[in-house]
């Protein structure tokens, strides 16, 4: 992590660079398909920090200086507009700008005192040079969970999600609380029903804009679906024959979902 002191001096060519324009990056066409700009292709502020390597490349992420007029060979997507349009791995680099280019911008200044922050040497992090507090990048986990009763699956909407998805249950891990809790905890209070048998299925970074889903299969234990108003207006069972439009291929809510469809019905 030494290379994070480097904060500022990116030199022309060296690199791969992660422009961001607010909560869009900067990509370059090239022919069909799009590309990361090398650093020094586009100008990268005296904000950029590097943050990580990709095939043998520094990767820095900066905002893109004000004012800049973008060449008509770039374009602007959004986190969620990238996905499937660049490789994987560069696409998970992405999220890891983006949340360590936000945790920058928003910790510019000590949280306990004020004093303007410094950068900690060896590590991604800040130091107040006055009280010595450190600030790392934020991460929230948030657990998220299938309910299964036999062929049929829990799945509710939030009013912001698009017409006529559904999706799987999902909420934030609080203070104090294990991983199982939250997901039996956040299952109570969206729909009111009771579940066990909770297993560990897999994670995913979400930056949108600091979390780590960590997501759980779990088995309906009791009670009968009650939509908490204010977070889900609508959750039903739906039999595995007659699912509803679900999210995008990029989330592992989906994952969850299709690891349901696949398996044998439960009994
Ligand atoms: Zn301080």
């Amino acid at each position: 992590m030494e290379r994070s002191k480097i904060k500022g001096i990116i030199q022309k060519g060296k690199g791969l660079a992660f422009l961001f324009h607010k909560d869009r990056l900067v990509l370059m066409v090239d022919g069909a398909s799009l590309r990361l700009p090398l650093v020094g292709e586009l100008p990268v502020s005296k904000q950029g920090r590097w943050f990580g390597i990709h095939q043998r490349l520094d990767c820095f992420v900066s905002p893109l200086p004000k004012a800049f007029p973008l060449p008509e060979t770039t374009r602007l997507l959004s986190l969620r507009q990238l996905f499937g349009q660049i490789e994987d791995p560069l696409y998970i680099l992405a999220g890891r700008a983006s949340q360590i280019l936000n945790w920058d911008l928003g910790n510019q200044y000590c949280g306990c005192c004020a004093t303007p922050m410094e950068e900690k040497a060896g590590e991604i992090a800040k130091i107040c040079p006055s009280c010595r507090a450190i600030s790392y990048p934020r991460l929230s986990p948030a657990v998220i969970m299938t309910v299964e009763r036999r062929d049929e699956i829990l799945l509710g909407r939030s009013p912001h999600f698009p017409k006529e998805m559904y999706s799987t249950l999902a909420g934030f891990v609080e203070p104090g609380e294990t991983l199982e809790q939250a997901v039996q905890r956040e299952v109570k209070e969206e729909v009111d029903v009771e579940v066990e048998d909770i297993r560990y299925f897999g994670s995913q970074p979400w930056p949108f804009p600091h979390s780590l889903m960590v997501g759980f299969t779990t088995k309906y234990a009791g009670g009968n679906i009650t939509p908490d108003p204010t977070e889900i207006e609508d959750a039903r069972w739906f039999p595995r024959d007659a699912m509803p439009k679900l999210p995008s291929r990029i989330s592992i809510a989906r994952k969850l979902i299709d690891n349901f469809l696949v398996r044998t019905p439960l009994n």
